[in-house]
């Protein structure tokens, strides 16, 4: 299984290597058009190409990402050389693409490891139990297996078979419903462990409405604040269909936290692009960064002092002299939500978020500790 803890070490081992590596965040969101007919491939093989990689390490890579049919992810993360590394990540959110050939760029990994929840699913009914977890951040080489839209399914055993209803008998049926108030109290024990081994925060339970509402009421309380919805489904689906309707409850679940987050923003926050990078940057008051996807803003960076020049004519750093260069906003972003230890949230899409962000925040906004 993937813990945050071996993710963070295989993480630190990979940014501690000499280089050249080859570092790649690849989007390969089917969502996203730009991705239609895995054109990733083409992208993937420029880039290698502008970045001067070795011939012989662009086809192994080029190999890998093509054999990878259902990669079931958003992004790719490879980091691979012509030694013996060659990781690759799936990563179920959007993080802007950079292909580099030179030291290690691991900062948007360790941003999603930091800042992205894993999501638990709990789907019951009354024959079955099954807990999905879905990680922002996982190895392409568990021992799980991957499901649909990321999803893996963790082995929850409870010590007792489970109790069927339906064909008792009247005098038996409060002994039944009892056994199964209790079945449910181990259950929600087991639920709880692997909740919180998981790292899981937001928990969706899933099944037949009686079923869910009593299991809710029997978990403990601390992951009864975890519950972010209740669903009504048929565990007799395909999996396939069952997956897919968590994966909208999930997607809805995220839409509802990012809209409290604009919400919030717009109460004590900051917004648009020049008061934002000041309040992060200079002030380093930002805490969490709202940013829309399609930004198409561009800034000037230092890569001696690491930091953004916001006067976009400065050619010279006013801190150190040295040249500096024009970035897209976007990648920008990345390295300073890393370096200030801010949450950033890519917001994508058309939708009601992405519209308050656009036309009321100016494409970035952030909630500011002061
Ligand atoms: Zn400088």
């Amino acid at each position: 299984m993937a813990q945050a803890q071996d993710l963070r070490q295989a993480i630190t081992s990979v940014s501690g290597r000499p280089g050249p590596v080859l570092s790649a965040y690849m989007s390969i969101n089917a969502d996203i058009p730009e991705n239609q007919r895995r054109a990733y491939l083409v992208r993937l093989r420029d880039a290698m190409n502008d970045n001067g990689v070795p011939e012989d390490l662009q086809r192994r890579v080029r190999e890998y990402v093509e054999n990878e049919a259902h990669p079931e992810a958003r992004t790719l993360a490879i980091f691979a050389d012509e030694d013996d590394l060659f990781e690759v990540y799936r990563l179920q959110v959007d993080v802007p693409e950079s292909f580099r050939w030179g030291d290690p760029y691991v900062v948007p990994l360790t941003l999603v490891l930091d800042e992205h929840e894993p999501y638990g699913a709990a789907v019951l009914d009354a024959e079955r139990f099954r807990y999905f977890v879905v990680s922002p951040l996982s190895t392409a080489h568990g021992e799980e297996e991957m499901k649909a839209n990321g999803f893996r399914e963790i082995d929850v055993h409870p010590s007792e078979p489970y109790p069927r209803g339906g064909a008792e008998l009247d005098a038996e049926s409060r002994r039944t419903e009892a056994h199964v108030h209790s079945f449910y109290k181990e259950l929600g024990k087991l639920t709880r462990d692997v909740t919180f081994r998981e790292g899981v925060r937001r928990l969706i339970l899933a099944g037949p409405r009686e079923r869910t509402a009593e299991f809710r009421r029997t978990l403990p309380h601390e992951l009864q604040e975890r519950v972010v919805s209740e669903e009504h489904v048929d565990l007799g689906s395909p999996e396939g269909e069952l997956l897919d309707r968590l994966e909208a409850v999930r997607e809805r679940a995220e839409h509802e936290r990012e809209k409290e987050l604009l919400d919030e923003i717009r109460e004590t926050g900051v917004r648009g692009p020049d008061e934002t990078v000041a309040a992060l940057q200079e002030e380093n008051r930002v805490y969490h960064l709202a940013a829309l996807w399609e930004l198409e803003a561009e800034i000037r960076w230092c890569d001696n002092d690491q930091l953004a020049i916001r006067e976009i004519t400065s050619e010279e750093c006013p801190f150190c002299g040295r040249k500096t260069r024009v970035r897209l906003l976007k990648d920008v972003l990345v390295d300073l939500a890393a370096a200030r230890g801010a949450r950033l949230d890519f917001m994508r899409g058309e939708n009601e978020n992405t519209d308050t962000l656009r036309d009321e925040f100016g494409g970035l906004a952030g909630l500011t500790r002061f």
